[in-house]
């Protein structure tokens, strides 16, 4: 089966004091070492140089196996040179590493599109009053995002040579909605997708590294389920301290005791993979009970609505991809037939990042609701 991995080729050559380890791997892998050996001469030189290939399954370390249905084109203890460079090579991997890492800057497009787009606190009350009184008119939450975001200077100038609204605008300027909810979401899910993409990378480079990134992994999924809270529960109970403060709390520590499981040894074992799978959907389903209580509070609100459906959609991206995680599939039905691409790791991976965008359209209508609509005083 290893003869049939050549996809990446080797790089480097090592002066090595690390015999045994190469004892150990010639078993395993076909180098030019093992060859020069056998031809001499000419191939002399050649016996210092090795090559790293991709191994089958069957010849990876206990540490390294997470999948026995994925059966080649892996990377197994390679150098951290080695292994940054794979990055742009073909192994089972790659698509892993570069789903996220692509996700990752994607929302790190989003979030200076927010920073730069979406009013800060300071200026939100010039938009604020205005857009109060034209939304009025409309129960059109998408209106009311774009009167709110998109062309909000522009209205503004308009409604401010409408006097009708100078007294709401009075009363609006000495309001500013918090903005930090929203910015930790998008924090949460830029750490959630650098990490998984650390260590899809790297993880392959030692059983220490391996051990420190899944555990990074698991912290960066959990912190982006309980900063996803953030937004929903600050900008919904923005005017109810009491469950404002009691969801937020909640999740918080129950993320906390998640991450602390997570940091537990026995967390990472192949056959706990349905466990892990349950704790994080028992995180994400939590949610529910925020989400019930905003449509019973503000049922008739179409930013309620506009924002649970949002949810509902990110709900389904994450339950999708969480089954296909634990289940395994399509792998599971043929065996070594989706290595390189395909398999269900690369599914769960666009699935998060689907459900993590919905979850940024939210966020987007929470501010706008809130911007227009603070606490009564
Ligand atoms: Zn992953």
């Amino acid at each position: 089966m290893a003869s049939s991995t050549v996809t990446l080729e080797k790089t480097t050559t090592i002066q090595t004091a690390d015999a045994a380890v190469d004892r150990d791997r010639a078993a395993i892998l076909h180098t030019p070492l093992l060859e020069g050996m056998k031809c001499g001469g000419v191939e002399a030189k050649r016996c210092c140089e090795r090559k790293y290939e991709l191994v089958s399954y069957d010849a990876l370390p206990a540490f390294l196996k997470h999948n026995e249905f994925i059966l080649d084109y892996y990377r197994s203890e390679w150098p951290i040179k080695q292994v940054l460079l794979s990055a742009f090579a073909v192994h089972n991997e790659t698509i892993n590493v570069w789903t996220h890492l692509i996700g990752f800057f994607v929302f790190l497009a989003l979030t200076m599109c927010a920073a730069t787009m979406v009013p800060v606190e300071s200026s939100v009350s010039a938009n604020l009053a205005i857009s109060k009184s034209l939304l009025n008119s409309t129960s059109n939450p998408m209106i009311l995002m774009m009167m709110s975001y998109g062309n909000g200077a522009a209205v503004a100038v308009q409604a401010l040579r409408n006097a009708s609204v100078e007294s709401e605008l009075a009363a609006a300027a000495s309001y500013q909605v918090a903005r930090w909810p929203f910015y930790a979401y998008l924090c949460g899910a830029l750490f959630c997708l650098l990490m998984s993409s650390a260590c899809h990378l790297l993880a392959c480079h030692s059983e220490h590294a391996s051990y420190v990134l899944l555990r990074l992994d698991y912290a960066g999924i959990t912190g982006l389920i309980v900063t996803s809270f953030y937004p929903l529960v600050y900008y919904t109970f923005l005017c109810d301290p009491f469950f404002r403060t009691r969801y937020l709390g909640f999740i918080t520590l129950f993320g906390a005791a998640a991450m602390a499981v997570s940091l537990m040894p026995v967390f990472e074992k192949p056959e706990l993979r349905w466990a892990r799978a349950g704790l994080f959907a028992c995180m994400g389903m939590s949610g529910l009970v925020p989400i019930v209580h905003k449509m019973l509070v503000f049922g008739a609100r179409p930013e309620a609505v506009l924002t649970t459906a949002y949810e509902m959609v990110m709900g389904a991206f994450y339950l999708a991809g969480v089954i296909v995680y634990a289940a395994r599939v399509p792998e599971r039905w043929m065996p070594g037939k989706f290595d390189l691409a395909g398999h269900s790791h690369q599914l769960f991976h666009v699935l998060v990042i689907a459900g993590a965008y919905a979850h940024y359209l939210a966020g987007l209508v929470y501010l706008s609701w809130r911007d227009v609509e603070g606490c009564p005083r």
